[in-house]
């Protein structure tokens, strides 16, 4: 619950924006009257009871009252709520306390994006140098994280040891990896290779149970999924103590686990339920029939006749891991005391996965770039891509990624080494301009990737889209794209698509229309057009869009010159009910419109 303190009436204005902006998420304290005299006490209550009572503050108030107000009430870094003060004129949302731990940064950023023209001001180190917070990479993190952190900022030098491959974003030069740890997949030989036996700082990644020492940060990699089985009645006790005890004999840890896995028929089971509770991750249930499809070691009479399945608990993890997964603890009953046992489980571990995000940049323009793209390329160790495209983003990128650039043609090879990278275990993206899945990188490189890496795409702004939002509303009505490079497709393909188009009176916008080499692809594909639309069908050329040099010409099929077209142009051509209305192209969005004139 997000807790909004506000003391003066622009304040309750912006207080209430929030309010509506986020319905249900948050709780207005204080001052719902006009403040008056006893304005001050008001507050204070408001803001006491808000930092008692929510785990995140926006408090339009300066920050020096909000310091004073707040003092007396810290109490530790870990559980106090984290706090934003937004000034009067809501032109700043700052991050006051909690920046990382409390959630301070995020709310910060997002508190900006609602209150139109206000900014965050986010001053933790780690965000501001853009070193990844090691508590912001959606992992569990243990042991001397602030230390760590430090160190990283610092430029000292840390240990990386990595017993799992895990799509890391990039890390400072001054964090090394120390060579021939990563046993992954390894049969968990439980010693602590890793600690820092050389007093240095390490930053450890395991799914095992170490006690880590005090220079050692570890973050726990979500590997595990433990598969449960029970019967009707089970104590959430019991459950718990056998999940505690499995994952503990076998020297895991349990933030690295994932999900409790188990049979359909048990997805009410409240002691499961509860035990899943406790253990503060989903359970996730399966049809008896997929369970009995997966192959394991000991297999039983028992739930095939209770359930219809040889194998909850082992069928359930390993299930629950997907391809690849290895048992790392076969499946084991609870020991209650004085009675039957009446539940098992089994521990999974996933093959570790990297993750190939094929991310679409947009036009040019930086607020063109979505925010998951922005995203994506900071969550990424490796980038790939044209060199054109890199430039476009090289400064969101965090020290220490690796660019790996190439000039035009190299696709293929471009496609590959990205497959390449994300299979060795990295976090890649692979950016191209527009939209990445349109006459891009995407498909070819989805062309060579194998299912063992996780892919994720990222849509943008193409340039057609571009185009047409300076030209007007050019496709009010159906459209389509063709490219008018003859490299990879033959010009008969191309020709026939471009008549298809003109017949079926489809407004058309021609990528790669026209290069030094390809002049007379664009005067025939517009003369093929023009034998079913009229001369004076609008017809519009935009040059960088949304780029510098941007410009933008509207006129007509008849008139079009070819010698104002290049590589970097997109050209939209109307269909024959497309009209110019002060100086704009309007597709109708529907034929009726034309019927009825
Ligand atoms: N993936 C890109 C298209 C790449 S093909 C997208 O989704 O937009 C390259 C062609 O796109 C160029 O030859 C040009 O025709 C067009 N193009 C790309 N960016 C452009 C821009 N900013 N302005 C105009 N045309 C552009």
């Amino acid at each position: 619950m997000i807790g909004l303190v506000s003391a003066t009436a622009a304040g309750r204005r912006a207080r209430d924006r929030l309010a509506a902006a986020w319905p249900g998420a948050v709780r207005v304290y204080g001052t719902g009257g006009e403040g008056g005299a006893d304005g001050a006490g008001t507050v204070r209550e408001a803001v006491t009871r808000a930092f008692a009572e929510c785990d995140r503050l926006v408090c339009f108030l300066a920050t020096g009252a909000t310091v004073r107000l707040i003092a007396p009430l810290l109490a530790d870094k870990a559980d106090d709520p984290g706090v934003v003060c937004v000034d009067e004129a809501q032109q700043y949302a700052v991050a006051l306390l909690g920046g990382h731990a409390g959630g301070a940064n995020d709310l910060a950023h997002a508190v900006a994006e609602a209150l139109p023209g206000c900014r965050p001001v986010v001053t933790t180190a780690t965000d501001a140098a853009g070193v990844p917070g090691l508590d912001t990479l959606g992992l569990p993190v243990e042991g001397s994280v602030a230390m760590v952190s430090r160190a990283m900022l610092d430029g000292e030098p840390v240990r990386l040891v990595r017993h799992h491959v895990l799509p890391l974003p990039a890390l400072p030069p001054n964090v090394t990896e120390a060579t021939g740890n990563a046993t992954e997949g390894d049969g968990g030989d439980g010693g602590n290779s890793g600690e820092g036996t050389d007093g240095g700082y390490t930053l450890l990644v395991t799914d095992r149970a170490v006690a880590p020492g005090d220079r050692t940060a570890v973050l726990r990699p979500p590997t595990l999924a433990v598969g449960v089985g029970a019967s009707r009645g089970v104590p959430a006790e019991e459950v718990a103590a056998l999940v505690g005890q499995a994952l503990a004999d076998a020297g895991l840890s349990p933030l690295s686990v994932t999900e409790l896995a188990t049979v359909e028929a048990k997805a009410g089971e409240e002691g499961i339920v509860e035990a899943a509770r406790r253990l503060g991750v989903p359970l996730r249930t399966y049809p008896a029939g997929e369970l009995a499809a997966v192959p394991v070691p000991h297999p039983s009479d028992a739930p095939l006749a209770a359930v219809g399945t040889p194998s909850v608990a082992e069928a359930a993890a390993l299930l629950a891991c997907g391809e690849g997964a290895e048992l790392v603890v076969p499946k084991r009953k609870s020991a209650p005391e004085g009675r039957a046992a009446m539940a098992t489980c089994a521990v999974a571990r996933r093959r570790p996965r990297g993750r190939l995000a094929v991310v679409g940049l947009g036009p040019g323009a930086r607020d063109l770039l979505t925010p998951r793209a922005r995203d994506e390329l900071r969550r990424a160790s490796v980038v790939v891509g044209l060199d054109q495209y890199v430039d476009q983003i090289r400064d969101l990128l965090r020290p220490g990624t690796r660019v790996l650039e190439s000039g035009l043609g190299a696709e293929e090879e471009r496609s590959r080494t990205a497959v390449a990278e994300a299979r060795a275990g990295r976090a890649v993206a692979l950016i191209g301009s527009g939209d990445a899945g349109v006459y891009a990188m995407a498909s070819p490189a989805l062309a060579e990737a194998s299912a063992d890496i996780d892919v994720v795409g990222v849509p943008g702004v193409t340039a057609a889209l571009a185009a047409a939002a300076l030209l007007g509303a050019p496709l009010g009505h159906d459209h389509v794209s063709i490219s008018l490079s003859d490299l990879h497709t033959p010009w008969e393909v191309i020709e026939r698509r471009v008549r298809a188009a003109a017949e079926s009176d489809l407004v058309v916008t021609f990528y790669n229309p026209r290069s030094r080499g390809r002049d007379w692809q664009l005067p025939k594909a517009l003369a093929l057009l023009a034998e079913h639309r009229a001369p004076h069908t609008p017809a519009g050329i935009v040059r960088n869009a949304s780029r510098p040099g941007e410009r933008t010409t509207v006129t007509t099929l008849g008139e079009l010159d070819p010698a104002a077209v290049d590589m970097m142009t997109v050209v939209t051509v109307g269909n024959t009910a497309t009209r110019t209305v002060a100086g704009r192209m309007v597709t109708p969005r529907g034929y009726r419109w034309q019927e009825s004139r």
